[in-house]
């Protein structure tokens, strides 16, 4: 194997996964615009320690009993009484019932 052939072999691995990491990215991001958030939603977020990716997945919005789903990826949180990524999680997290 040359090592050009080597190269781009190393950047292809590197590619794919930042890609599929942006891909998610963005589909996070269509569920609200963060920036136009009222103050006091920035501010009832912060305060239950949301987060736009769950640190543990078992503790995922979508597995949330508070958790309404919405359109892909995204619901509407009964705490925030907004929209929420179907991926993210908060301290108030509450395991929906089964
Ligand atoms: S209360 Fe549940 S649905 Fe709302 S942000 Fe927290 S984990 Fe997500």
């Amino acid at each position: 194997m040359n090592s050009n052939r080597r190269r781009f072999l190393g950047l292809a691995a590197t590619a794919v996964p930042l890609a599929a990491l942006g891909a998610s990215s963005a589909w996070a991001a269509a569920c609200y615009d963060s920036a136009t958030l009222p103050l006091s939603q920035k501010n009832r977020r912060r305060s239950i320690g949301y987060m736009e990716a769950a640190a543990d997945p078992a503790r995922r919005c979508a597995g949330c009993a508070f958790f309404t789903a919405a359109e892909e990826g995204c619901g509407n949180c009964l705490m925030l009484n907004a929209t929420v990524n179907a991926g993210a999680s908060c301290g108030s997290f509450a395991p929906r019932g089964k």
